[in-house]
């Protein structure tokens, strides 16, 4: 058997500043520490942090000292002013392509633009894009949730939730574009993901299965997944090692393994190791 590890799948750029960001706030800064939500979506990782230290929260209720760490999704501009109001050190671990897209969105809000944010609803990114863009936003997951009788004739603007697929904003650009009388479109992708699918696709297309890695509750593994599945259709997204079974792979000649950006690229290490000993 053949196994193909992705280059580029595991920690993306953001996720590791995250956590580097996490640790070092462990030792420096004044407990207790608290994440807004889990730092990434790996439990393993999110267990390790809390063992240092750092542990989650779902909100700021109750929390009346120490530090808070923003994960890389963002947060909304009300929930740093709380955070501020409680008295907490904030410490601000957003991606930096994250800050990118709340800055458009901002932009598009002030210059009075229906901002349109390409997303999925109640991800926390997206949120945070709606709440810096103001109240003139809409949010569609993909191009057949507009509704373009509120567009028609519309300044619009556009701003991307960072992990969203090429093809998705391509369909709403095309179906926009005659439509608006003035449309300004931030492609707001982050790199790393666009990078990650291409392989992925690319790796997706020379194999007889693909193995997925990464949490069921991440938007990044899940779209990923979703990619090599219109592709190659033995492909299996799972959260850890121990969830793979033999049969999946009976008569593959070659097998891809790919990972989303909050998993340990050790982990595609293991899978590749499991493999190896079918
Ligand atoms: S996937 Fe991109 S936007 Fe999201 S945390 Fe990673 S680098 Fe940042």
């Amino acid at each position: 058997m053949k196994i193909l590890i992705s280059q580029r799948g595991g920690y993306c750029y953001g996720v590791q500043r995250a956590l580097d960001i996490a640790h070092r706030a462990a030792s420096d800064s004044p407990g207790p520490i608290k994440t807004l939500g889990p730092i990434i979506h790996n439990p393993g990782v999110v267990r390790e942090l809390a063992e240092a230290g750092v542990s989650p929260v779902e909100d700021l209720e109750g929390i009346t000292g120490g530090t808070v760490i923003l994960r890389t999704h963002g947060v909304t501009p009300e929930v740093i002013a709380d955070a501020k109001g409680r008295g907490l050190a904030i410490v601000d671990a957003t991606c930096p392509y994250v800050k990118v897209a709340q800055e458009k969105a901002s932009f598009l809000g002030e210059q009075g633009y229906l901002t349109i944010i390409l997303g999925e609803h109640e991800h926390p990114e997206v949120v945070a894009l709606v709440a810096n863009a103001g109240k003139k936003t809409v949010v569609v997951e993909n191009v057949d949730e507009l509704d373009m009788d509120k567009v028609h004739g519309k300044r619009v603007g556009v701003v991307v939730q960072t992990t969203q697929a090429t093809a998705n904003l391509a369909a709403l650009s095309s179906r926009l574009a005659p439509a608006c009388r003035e449309l300004l479109i931030y492609n707001t992708m982050c790199n790393a993901t666009q990078k990650c699918q291409d392989e992925a696709l690319s790796l997706a297309r020379q194999a007889d299965a693909v193995i997925v890695i990464g949490g069921r509750n991440s938007a990044n593994t899940t779209r990923l997944s979703q990619l090599c599945l219109e592709v190659q259709p033995r492909t299996y997204h799972i959260e850890d090692v121990s969830e793979l079974e033999p049969g999946w792979f009976e008569g593959a000649a070659t097998v891809a393994i790919t990972a989303g950006a909050s998993t340990p690229p050790e982990q595609m290490e293991a899978a590749a190791e499991w493999l190896a000993k079918l």
